[in-house]
């Protein structure tokens, strides 16, 4: 694990922390309009890049006319917001309503002492099942945006060719997508699934990213590395569990009776698709 503490004075900001990958969801900046209670950026006791979760910092104070934001927390956007115990001003922690609540440390003002954890080989993660609760509200979103930003680099892949893809989650996640944004030329490209347990002939690979170092599935070909989150969904049809498990029915759900075995789709987000669209 490592720390990240201040270059100026060499203070802790942190507790032990654990690397992850990157989510998809960090590159989008706001996540509907108003809603409340929006969780962690990443989870709690991990970091990604200069990232971590609001809970893990340490040492730091508020910084007097920076506690700025647009509606029901702080967003941030006059700069930094926290100081280091020695005047410094080390990070930004933003919590409005409809951004993910994060502490962003600037890279220039920390760095990160300790041992990392050693990287775990691809196949002590769970590959088999995604532990889709009823206390986790926000898998439709993450979901969402990371079929997007996988949408978007297919398309990049496939460049002038039209992508055609298998029945199943697969067509159901991405063939529209595809078909309205992409081309219509006659070359085409098959679109699979690789990864650990799968192996496809098609001529690109959605690759699963490495749940630590964000590092793709090693295969040749055209690959387009997507979240573990995701793919494992994806290519793990026959092994979702009843959504949800327990207690009571969720909204998307109230008219079904039985409970669909997973949830009915992932639809790439919009917003995310068309923010990658400007910045790839
Ligand atoms: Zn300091």
């Amino acid at each position: 694990m490592v720390v990240f503490e201040c270059v100026a004075c060499g203070a802790a900001l942190t507790v032990p922390l654990t690397q992850v990958d990157t989510p998809d969801h960090a590159r989008v900046h706001q996540w509907g309009n108003g809603v409340l209670e929006m969780p962690g950026l990443v989870p709690p006791g991990t970091y990604a890049g200069h990232v971590i979760a609001p809970g893990d910092v340490r040492g730091v104070s508020w910084i007097k006319g920076r506690l700025v934001g647009y509606c029901c927390g702080i967003d941030g956007h006059e700069g930094p917001n926290l100081a280091c115990g020695c005047g410094r001003p080390v990070a930004t922690r933003v919590d409005d309503c409809s951004l993910w609540q994060v502490v962003r440390f600037e890279p220039d003002a920390v760095r990160a002492v300790g041992d990392p954890d050693p990287v775990r080989p691809w196949e002590t993660f769970d590959w088999d099942s995604v532990p889709l609760t009823d206390a986790d509200r926000w898998w439709q979103a993450r979901a969402e945006i990371s079929a997007a930003v996988a949408l978007v680099r297919v398309l990049a892949v496939a460049a002038d060719a039209s992508v055609v893809v298998p029945d199943g989650p697969l067509a159901d996640t991405f063939q529209a997508g595809l078909t309205e944004r992409g081309s219509q030329g006659p070359r085409t490209l098959t679109l699979g699934l690789a990864g650990p347990g799968e192996t496809s002939g098609a001529d690109v690979l959605l690759v699963p990213r490495h749940p630590q170092t964000g590092d793709a599935w090693p295969v040749p070909g055209r690959v387009v590395p997507i979240s573990a989150e995701l793919w494992t969904w994806l290519a793990r049809a026959d092994e979702q569990p009843v959504r949800p498990r327990t207690g009571g029915q969720w909204a998307p759900h109230l008219d079904d009776d039985p409970l669909p075995r997973r949830p009915r789709a992932v639809k790439p987000c919009e917003w995310t698709v068309r923010d990658m669209s400007k910045r790839p």
